[in-house]
């Protein structure tokens, strides 16, 4: 590394971090040589952009159902729902749409996201009782396999209601199925059906460009990826821990972080935040 990066480096890390005890001013280092122009010159023609910021991110949760049953992990009451969104609204955080989330339109290290995975039929209750009641606008993900066609999914008609309050509807496989390079191995048409045909089936329903991707379980391999990007989708979510990030460059748009709430990690997730927040 040269001089010169290790030198903006440092005052790019100073700047972020504010004046140094004792320091009223930062100083140019002083060893460099004579030929040299001031590094405010140097910056104005050889920095291509900026350095990326961390400190502008959010963080990605996901429920499912809410039925308040105990024993299914995925499962939480509206009151139970209203606490855990209630406590994180109480150490500062905001929730900011998926739409601002994909093309950085936030700033700060307090933002959340709610999405809402598998279209179930307690989806719109929440909804309308928890989120909207609290100002969250959040997101779905479906598989149009099951919409309309179970007792415990959601209908097309509640779908296209939670678009016209403004809610995300994304794309989460057709079936429901592992969409990996084990599918694509073994069933082509299987797998293109959980990406593709799920797309148009979701853009048929909702009149609206469907151009986020869930995969289901979180499971993918680069194949799915790949092919995520063909169809025409701009984003996609993985499941696992960490932060989306303002500026694109910090981020795969094909495998974003986002994180289940269950009723197993609550409390760790929740302590996660608390320490973010802090
Ligand atoms: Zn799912």
């Amino acid at each position: 590394m040269s001089r010169y990066i290790r030198a903006c480096l440092a005052l790019a890390l100073l700047a972020l971090a504010g004046p140094l005890p004792g320091s009223s001013a930062l100083q140019p280092p002083s060893a460099g040589p004579a030929h040299e122009p001031p590094l405010a010159a140097q910056a104005s023609y050889r920095i291509p952009g900026t350095l990326p910021d961390l400190a502008d991110r959010a963080f990605v949760l996901c429920w499912h159902s809410f039925l308040g049953q105990a024993d299914i992990p995925t499962d939480f009451s509206l009151a139970e729902l209203g606490s855990q969104l209630d406590e994180l609204l109480a150490l500062g955080y905001r929730f900011i749409s998926l739409e601002d989330l994909v093309f950085g339109r936030f700033s700060g290290g307090l933002n959340l996201v709610a999405t809402l995975d598998d279209g179930h039929r307690t989806v719109p209750a929440a909804y309308a009782k928890v989120f909207a009641a609290r100002g969250i606008l959040p997101s779905v993900f479906v598989y149009p396999a099951v919409l309309g066609m179970t007792t415990y999914s959601m209908k097309a008609d509640d779908v296209r209601s939670l678009r016209d309050s403004g809610c995300l509807v994304g794309v989460h496989g057709y079936y429901h199925l592992f969409v990996n390079e084990q599918l694509y191995r073994s069933d082509r048409a299987a797998f293109e059906r959980e990406i593709f045909t799920a797309k148009d089936k979701v853009e048929a329903l909702t009149g609206l460009p469907a151009y986020v991707y869930a995969y289901p379980f979180g499971a993918l391999s680069p194949i799915s990826k790949t092919e995520v990007e063909r169809a025409g989708y701009a984003f996609a979510f993985a499941v696992r821990r960490g932060f989306v990030f303002a500026d694109p460059r910090l981020n795969d748009p094909y495998e974003l972080p986002r994180s289940v709430v269950t009723r197993d990690n609550w409390q760790e997730l929740f302590a996660f935040l608390h320490r973010n927040a802090r």
